[in-house]
């Protein structure tokens, strides 16, 4: 390990969801910009091995590394603030950490001794934190504890952080975030639970170092005097979190309380330049001042909880950016869509996005989405399983095939167009077994795909079981479904696109996966647009604006 890591953990106090992804990736963001290499952690005491398993009503959407690891949806914050890639070590779960200790006490590496929470679990989860270190490719790796002080299952990686902070001392400071709510009745915060909450990370014997404490009216001096008092932290250590209009202002808010500032003099490191911002103001810029606006429905069967299309909605918010608009996005539940309803619910639609997913719930208003959309000649984008139904679509209202369907939602279908993969018919078990991660794949020239990347070799990230069947491409392609897109190992078709339509792509990847702020995903600039020149037909007004 390099002599320099310094560590910061975040803790969590009082309550769930205070955002500790966004504040780690703020304070990341604000920490890259003055010149420090940094990288971001997510510890889950939850005992899956990964949410690759979970249902996305769970904890919302799964997110891919390029090394295929399936993970929380945080490393995709992390990813989007600091336009770094993740990678399998930045995600640990209690269930890998107790399989690798059990795995070891199999082998019999632990030469007869009684495993126990302390020391094997505990080491194993300091290992976990030191592995990001051991290149050196990192100065400062924080560390993000998902769960909240006081849950039984969070109680091993608190223990794992007062260890370190016993044997690095200088080296590692802790963050805990809290909330102080507002009373309506007294009229008043109330710095109670947080005091409580400090006290009880004391009791597991970790002092925090810096208070993050979310509120949601502006802490004054004297308030902020108390909590340092009664928590034992500088009073520059107490830094107010308020609720921001978008995420991306956060970093700028944390700036602005010298967060950052308060880290680096604790770790003892020089603070070096100010941090440049500059590209990141002035996306906030053009994302809170857009010159036009595009009606864009996302169809999927999880939009009850928006964070199970995290990624999508958030390369939306940067392809808008890039586009100098705004993107308006309708959540649309493909089980309510219809025959007789789908007119209404998507002719005033500039674009269409058909969301990936699993199993058939749903899938036949997905269906019933994309004949709209291709016979209407309404931007599309299909992602993965939307992509998939696109096919089924075309097969069954172009081919004629009226069976047409995926092994996955009939495994006896006559016409199989998408079909379980060579490699996957031996797999039995569910968990990690998909085709993930990044893999490259080869652009027709010319074709839409290969315009809005500006090339024609790629790599981007999948997660999926089932596949284009090539057997039916030649059918495919004389009757204008055309595959742009091909794995160049397997020949695997991995895009789609239609010859009469102006722009219907679906994907077998997930490009939102890879969309970042400072690298909005050229696929989505794409579609909106092409959503653009939809919303200027369908509103002359709109497209004025547009030609300002
Ligand atoms: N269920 C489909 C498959 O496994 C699509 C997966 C997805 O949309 N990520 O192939």
């Amino acid at each position: 390990m390099s002599n320099s890591t310094k560590f910061i953990f975040v803790t969590g106090g009082v309550t769930s969801s205070l955002g500790k992804g966004i504040i780690s990736a703020s304070l990341a963001k604000l920490l890259q910009a003055r010149g420090y290499s940094v990288t971001i952690q997510k510890l889950d005491p939850y005992i899956n091995i990964d949410p690759g398993t979970l249902n996305p009503y769970e904890h919302g959407e799964c997110f891919v590394t390029d090394d295929g690891a399936e993970t929380d949806l945080d490393l995709g914050h992390y990813e989007r603030f600091l336009n770094v890639p993740t990678s399998q070590a930045n995600n640990v779960t209690t269930g890998r950490i107790y399989q690798s200790v059990i795995e070891k006490e199999r082998r019999g590496d632990y030469l007869g001794k009684t495993v126990q929470v302390i020391p094997h679990i505990t080491d194993e989860i300091k290992n976990r934190i030191q592995i990001l270190a051991k290149n050196g490719d990192f100065e400062i790796i924080i560390t993000e504890i998902g769960g909240t002080v006081g849950d039984i299952e969070s109680l091993p990686y608190i223990e794992a952080v007062r260890q370190m902070m016993w044997e690095f001392e200088d080296d590692c400071i802790v963050i805990h975030l809290t909330l102080i709510p507002y009373l309506s009745a007294a009229g008043e915060l109330k710095t109670k639970p947080t005091q409580h909450s400090v006290k009880q990370l004391l009791e597991l014997g970790v002092q925090p170092d810096i208070l993050c404490c979310r509120t949601e009216h502006a802490l004054d001096i004297n308030l902020r005097k108390k909590i340092a008092k009664f928590c034992n932290v500088n009073i520059n250590a107490v830094i107010e979190s308020r609720d921001a209009e978008s995420i991306y202002d956060v970093p700028l808010l944390m700036q602005k309380e010298e967060l950052d500032k308060v880290v680096l003099e604790k770790l003892n490191l020089l603070t070096r330049s100010l941090p440049n911002l500059d590209k990141w103001t002035h996306f906030l810029e053009m994302l809170k001042n857009p010159k036009s606006e595009v009606n864009v429905a996302i169809v999927g069967k999880y939009v009850e909880l928006k964070d199970s299309y995290k990624s999508i909605a958030e390369s939306l918010i940067h392809a808008g950016v890039e586009n100098e608009c705004k993107v308006q996005v309708h959540w649309i539940h493909s089980e309510k869509i219809y025959n007789e309803n789908v007119e209404k619910l998507l002719l005033q639609m500039d674009g269409v996005i058909v969301a990936p997913g699993f199993g058939s719930r749903g899938i036949s208003g997905k269906i019933e989405a994309i004949r709209f959309v291709r016979e209407n000649n309404i931007p599309f984008l299909g992602i993965c399983l939307g992509m998939q139904c696109a096919v089924i679509e075309y097969a069954r209202n172009v081919l004629h095939y009226a069976e047409a369907n995926s092994h996955e939602i009939d495994a006896k279908t006559k016409h199989p167009v998408i079909s379980l993969m060579e490699n996957q018919k031996v797999v039995s078990g569910k968990g990690g077994t998909m085709r993930l991660g990044a893999y490259q794949c080869k652009l027709k020239p010319k074709s839409k795909i290969a315009k809005a990347y500006h090339s024609e070799v790629i790599s981007e990230r999948h997660r999926h079981r089932y596949e284009y069947n090539s057997d039916y491409l030649e059918e495919f392609e004389k009757n204008g479904m055309i595959a742009t897109g091909f794995n160049p190992e397997t020949n695997l078709v991995e895009v789609v696109e239609l010859e009469n339509h102006p722009w219907f792509v679906g994907v077998q990847f997930h490009p939102e996966y890879k969309s970042t702020v400072d690298n909005p995903h050229p696929l989505f600039v794409a579609f909106i647009h092409a959503c653009k020149i939809m919303a200027s037909k369908n509103s002359p007004s709109n497209s004025e604006k547009i030609l300002q």
